[in-house]
Parts: structure tokens; C-alpha cells; sequence
């Protein structure tokens, strides 16, 4: 099949020189997924070390879980570092967009955990189902109680389909519904980019033959991968235009008319970044974008999606629909004397928002997607959360205060086009660029660094704490 990345005059201007591209392929390669360097967020590694002997367990084999058991074996050569996660197969879930358009297969972004695992790391192939912080004890499904020193909570999030009435995860892939989000991060399964490849083809054919209206439903935050649902969006459009895996020489974008709902004011939550986004938006006619709508409701058999707005309620017909889940904290940490009690972020692990440190249990950390913390979720998060946790529990180990804060920063690849992609770097205070590139520009070299490096780079060196 024929890729094409042809682009707008545009978009062309925002292509770098020869020598700025080869800077940021050799510089800009962790940035991606794995967050920035330390020039974007300003966390550098003191080399802290603790050659004490105690026993560190980490709860969670996803990014964060298995970034943090590879830091944290650098940083603590004499502990007994225990992993207690289910998944024999680990799931770069970035890599989902890609696999849903086309550019991946799924075997791309799947590994067992047991090549990923780092040296003299134990593995407990486990679920956990309760923590007992007062006794130091972590409960399991296989009825074990694990003890330790020191905790790391890496237990990611779970998918609340169910929260939008007449849904259920099992109706992805029938009744024109998709969501590339959909996986088992228990089984290392990404049902959610298979899916999502149909579904597109069905657009596609239904294009060739009639108007066709897609809705893109997304969720109140928290959102995990923020953009996401935008790379879709923007990739569908862009593929029947002609771009893409799905190349037929003649555009059928003008007879599909697109809607994102957003059930918050802004397409992204950082500012100057939503400028870009909706300027990108506004450039593509056939799309339109509905904010403070907040979808309660679906009719599978109409195919009627019904909004709480504003203005009360609102109801919108389509043809496919594209849902972002709602998030919720996974159970073993919502029922648990670890979560927040009370508030927004109920049910979250709750950790100092500078040093990812239990307030109460001091020697418990969190670090991931499981956070109750205003922060964005995503795999840049994670890289950077990480470093500050390797040198922070070698500090206490220490007998020392947490040494490093984290300042909230995030990376969203969000893919505008076919061969562009706009990398949006940012922490709660605006921008935080890790080259001098304005991270606001959709751009082929990123889209370059994603697609081919930031795979390798994420098994690689961000699995090995390298990263
Ligand atoms: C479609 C999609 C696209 C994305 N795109 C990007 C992107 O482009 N850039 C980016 O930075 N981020 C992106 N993200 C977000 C990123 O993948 C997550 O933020 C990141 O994986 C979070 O890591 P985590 O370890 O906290 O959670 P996860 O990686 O989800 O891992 C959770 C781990 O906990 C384990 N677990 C769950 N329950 C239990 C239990 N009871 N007992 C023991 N173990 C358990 C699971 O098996 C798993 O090992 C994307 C996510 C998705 C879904």
C-alpha cells in the first residue's frame, strides 16, 4: 500500500532545516513518550544512592511500574526490589493511535514483561486487591501478604465505559462505535487500535457511497493521554483526504462532516497550546467542535448521543461515534486508607504533589496515572515522575528528606495530519520545551521521532531507566 504525506503550502512552512531536524532526531528522541529532558522540566538526577539493605515493593508493571523497578535498582544496589503486577505482556499504549491507523501492527507494541524486567528484580505475577499501610503489608488475589520498606504504587487507572448510561465496553466495535483507547493492560491487549482500524475502513467505505456524520465524544478530565482522541480525529479526516494507509486517489473528507464534543471550555488543557489546536481545527472545514458538552447518554439503536450542556440538554445523531472513557482509580487503591478521602480527587492515590510521597505513610510513593494529582496523565509524566523517585526514596533510605520535586510537566504527541505532528510540551505554568522549537507548531520531524523512534526508545532505554 501507498503511504502519502502530502501537505497544504502551509504546512510546509513549518518544516526545519537539514540541521535543526538532525538536532532534534538525536536530541528530541525521549521526548515524545517519554518526556523531556531536563531542560524542559528541570529534574535532573543527583545520582542519589542508598546502599542500605530493605525490601522495596512496586505495585504495577505498566510504564511507570516497570521505569521506576529499573531506576530504583540503579539507586538502591543491596535492596530486595519486588514487582507484583498480572500482565505477562506489557503494552506501549502510545502506540495504539499508530496500530489503529495503519502505521503499526499490534505485535509492535506488545513484549513480554519478562524481557523487559531488570536484573535481581523479583516477580509476583499477582493481582493486588487491598493495602494494609499501618502493618507495611500489600494483600494479593492469590491470598499473599507482601512486606515491605518501601512502596511504590504504580497501579495506572481503570476505564469507566459504563459512566455514559446505555454504554458498555463490550459495545466497542459494534453499532459504528469505536475508542481506540480500549485495552487490557491486565492481558497486554489492545482491542481499542483493532477496532478502531475497522471502524475507520467503515467510514471510508460509507464515504465512497454517502454523507457521513462522526462524532467524537470526550470525556470530563481527568484524561489519560490528552490528545488522543485529537491524533484520531485529525488522522481520520486527514486519511480520507487521500493521506495515509487507505490511499485511493480521489478525497471523500468533504462528505464527512465531523463533530468533537469537549466537556470542557478548551480543546487542551494548556492554553497556548489550545490556541494552536483549534487554529489547526479551524483549517479543516468539515469539523466542528461543541465545548461544555458533557455525554451522559447514548442511544445505540437511533444512534443518538445526549449531551449535558449548558443550555440543558443536547442531542446529537451520528453515524460512527468515537468515545473517550471516563477514568476512575483502579479498585484496590480507591477502597485503601492510601486513597484521598475526600474531594474531586477521591479515590486517587494521594501523594504530595512535589515529592510523590504519601502524606501519612512516608514511606509509600506513587507515581503514574493513579496519582490524584491535578497533573496531566501520561507517559511523559511518568519519565519525569520516575527520576524524582529514584533519587527521593534513596533519600529516605538515607534517613534524608525527598530531595527533587516535580513540577507537573507533560508531553502530548498530538498527530494534526498524516507525517505532522504538534508536540505539546507543557507544565501547569504555560510551554516547557525541551528544544528550542515552538512546541505549539505541528511538525514532520515529530512526527518522524514518534513513529520511528520513540518505540524503540521506550522498550529500550525508558523500560531500562535510561530514559
Ligand atoms: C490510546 C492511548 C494513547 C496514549 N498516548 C500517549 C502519548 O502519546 N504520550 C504519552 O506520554 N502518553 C500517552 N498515553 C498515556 C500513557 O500510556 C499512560 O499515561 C501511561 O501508560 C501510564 O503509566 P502507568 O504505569 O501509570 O499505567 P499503566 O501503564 O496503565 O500500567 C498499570 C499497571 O498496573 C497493573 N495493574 C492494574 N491493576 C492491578 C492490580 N490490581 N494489581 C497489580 N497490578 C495491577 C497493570 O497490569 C499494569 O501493569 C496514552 C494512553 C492511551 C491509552
Amino acid at each position: 500500500m501507498k503511504i502519502s504525506y502530502k501537505h497544504t503550502t502551509s504546512e510546509q512552512g513549518t518544516d526545519l532545516k537539514r540541521r535543526d531536524a538532525l538536532k532534534a532526531m538525536g536530541l528530541g528522541g525521549a521526548v515524545l513518550l517519554a518526556g523531556g529532558t531536563p531542560a524542559s522540566a528541570k529534574t535532573t538526577l543527583s545520582t542519589f544512592a542508598s546502599r542500605k539493605k530493605a525490601s522495596i515493593v512496586i505495585v504495577g508493571a505498566g510504564t511507570a511500574g516497570m521505569t521506576a523497578a529499573a531506576r530504583l535498582r540503579r539507586s538502591a544496589p543491596n535492596a530486595d526490589i519486588t514487582l507484583i503486577a498480572p500482565n505477562a505482556t506489557h503494552l506501549y499504549q502510545s502506540g495504539q493511535v499508530f496500530a489503529a491507523v495503519g502505521a503499526y501492527r499490534i505485535y509492535d507494541i506488545r513484549r513480554p514483561t519478562a524481557s523487559l524486567l531488570p536484573d535481581n528484580v523479583t516477580w509476583i505475577k499477582d493481582e493486588v486487591t487491598g493495602f494494609e499501610p499501618d502493618k507495611n503489608r500489600v494483600l494479593t488475589k492469590a491470598h499473599q501478604s507482601v512486606r515491605y520498606d518501601y512502596l511504590v504504587v504504580a497501579l495506572g487507572c481503570e476505564y469507566d465505559y459504563e459512566a455514559i448510561e446505555g454504554l458498555r465496553a463490550s459495545d466497542i466495535g459494534s453499532n459504528g462505535i469505536a475508542s481506540v483507547y480500549l485495552n487490557n493492560i491486565k492481558e497486554g491487549t489492545s482491542e481499542g487500535a483493532v477496532l478502531s482500524r475497522i471502524w475507520m475502513k467503515q467510514i471510508y467505505r460509507k464515504a465512497k457511497k454517502s454523507e457521513v456524520k462522526v462524532l467524537f465524544a470526550d470525556a470530563p478530565a481527568p484524561v489519560k493521554g490528552e490528545g488522543t482522541a485529537l491524533s484520531m480525529l485529525f488522522l481520520t479526516e486527514d486519511m480520507l483526504k487521500g493521506n495515509g494507509l487507505l490511499y485511493h486517489g480521489k478525497p471523500l473528507h468533504q462528505k464527512v462532516h465531523f463533530t468533537m464534543t469537549r466537556a470542557e471550555k478548551t480543546l487542551f488543557p494548556s492554553a497556548k497550546i489550545d490556541k494552536a489546536l483549534q487554529k489547526v481545527a479551524k483549517r479543516k472545514k468539515n469539523i466542528a467542535i461543541d465545548y461544555e458538552h458533557r455525554l451522559k447518554r447514548i442511544d445505540k439503536v437511533r444512534k443518538i448521543a445526549v449531551y449535558d450542556t449548558p443550555d440543558g440538554e443536547a442531542e446529537i445523531a451520528y453515524d460512527y461515534l468515537h468515545i473517550t472513557p471516563q477514568i476512575r482509580p483502579p479498585q484496590a487503591v480507591r477502597q485503601s486508607p492510601l486513597a484521598v478521602q475526600e474531594g474531586k480527587m477521591r479515590g486517587w492515590l494521594e501523594v504530595d504533589a512535589k515529592t510523590l510521597q504519601h502524606p501519612t505513610y512516608k514511606n509509600v510513593f506513587g507515581i503514574g496515572d493513579v496519582l490524584g494529582l491535578d497533573f496531566a496523565k501520561s507517559g511523559g509524566a511518568v519519565r519525569e515522575q520516575a527520576i524524582l523517585l529514584q533519587d527521593n526514596i534513596a533519600s529516605i533510605m538515607e534517613g534524608k528528606p525527598p530531595v527533587l520535586t516535580y513540577n507537573g510537566y507533560s508531553a502530548s504527541p498530538v498527530k494534526t495530519a498524516y507525517g505532522k505532528v504538534l508536540l505539546a510540551e507543557y507544565n501547569p505554568k504555560g510551554l516547557a520545551p525541551t528544544l528550542p522549537l515552538d512546541p505549539t507548531q505541528p511538525r514532520w520531524i515529530w512526527w518522524e521521532v514518534d513513529l520511528h523512534i520513540m518505540r524503540h526508545a521506550y522498550f529500550g532505554l525508558m523500560m531500562r531507566g535510561m530514559m
